[in-house]
């Protein structure tokens, strides 16, 4: 590990302070730590913010909910706001990580976890995201757990989150805070696809700190949940996932919210699936019908092909899951 500063926040001004002077926030640290030990991350300031009052979850106008950047992800999970309104969030932050993780991690800090790809944590290998122009290692190398979906010739690594996919069906904001003040950011343009600069990762500015993660309200009733498929049954990243949110009313989808994850390199929104959905009668062939549109666009690599398929039927197990509460 290479030798650095560590200061604590103890405001949020003192913090916006230290981020200006290219200070890096840590809050659970799970990720952070981790690729520091690695060396994959070398941040010479640290800066503490686990004082900053960023700890509410918070029920909106109207039943939207606002979970502060500072939530544990365990503490999300198990609020009776967030079990009661949208099941989805707390299925897949119980279906994240360890108990042991979700203890520690936060809400701002998972969506701001760095790819599993293990090109990116070995520090020998060729990785764009780690050093620009340096090539990518996981194009010819092995690509069973990469992106099919969002990818770009310089980097094809999916977004760990479930959380993300969740937020990202759910159409959720982020509310940020920076120097130059507080502004909100649509969770769809706030994680950012590789293109040339995998190494930019959020649309975030210098010095910008993440205060919350706000879901909108959506019409009720609402049945929502999360479907991870992964290799095995705890503590393992998806191959495939499906966040799906519906509201069914006088026997018609009125709304869809969908969203993939382990298949894309930000979490993936499936408009075109949505589209399928709304003013149909849910029945087992619409289920079928409406996954056919998740796998379009899909540009597997050597080792992954088999997510396509996989994809196709998370989708749909998950709708017929979902639409069989309603
Ligand atoms: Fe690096 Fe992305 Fe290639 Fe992985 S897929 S080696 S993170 S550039």
């Amino acid at each position: 590990m290479h030798p650095f500063a560590f200061t604590k926040a103890s405001n949020t001004r003192e913090a916006l302070n230290a981020g200006r002077r290219g200070g890096r926030y840590i809050a659970g640290g799970t990720t952070l730590v981790d690729l520091m030990r690695e060396t994959v991350e070398r941040p010479e300031t640290l800066v503490d913010i686990t004082g900053l009052p960023l700890r509410d979850v918070l029920v909106t106008q109207g039943g939207g909910l606002r979970i502060g950047a500072l939530v544990r992800m365990a503490e999300a999970a198990a609020h009776p706001a967030v079990r009661a309104a949208f099941p989805i969030v707390s299925q897949a932050l119980e279906l994240s990580a360890s108990a042991q993780l979700r203890n520690m991690a936060t809400i701002g800090g998972n969506i701001m976890q760095r790819t599993r790809c293990t090109y990116f944590r070995d520090v020998t290998a060729a990785c764009n995201k780690r050093e620009p122009g340096s090539g990518c290692a996981a194009r010819e190398g092995f690509n069973r757990s990469h992106a099919i979906l969002g990818t770009s010739d310089a980097c094809v690594a999916t977004h760990p989150s479930d959380v993300a996919v969740a937020f990202a069906a759910l159409e959720a904001t982020v509310h940020l805070l920076g120097p130059d003040g507080e502004r909100s950011v649509p969770f769809a343009d706030f994680l950012l696809k590789p293109g040339s600069t995998p190494n930019h990762e959020q649309a975030l500015r210098k010095g910008e700190l993440i205060t919350a993660v706000e879901i909108p309200p959506l019409p009720r009733p609402l049945k929502s949940g999360y479907l991870k498929v992964r290799d095995r049954q705890s503590y393992e990243f998806a191959l495939t996932s499906a966040a799906v949110a519906l509201h069914v009313r006088n026997g018609v989808i009125r709304e869809a919210r969908i969203a993939a994850g382990g298949v894309g390199t930000v979490p993936w929104k499936l408009p075109a699936v949505e589209r399928q959905l709304i003013g149909r009668r849910p029945s087992q062939a619409l289920w079928a019908e409406a996954a056919e549109q998740a796998v379009a666009g899909t540009r597997p690599l050597a080792h992954n092909r088999f997510k396509v398929a996989l994809l196709r039927r998370t989708v749909e197990r998950q709708l017929r899951i979902v639409g069989e509460m309603v």
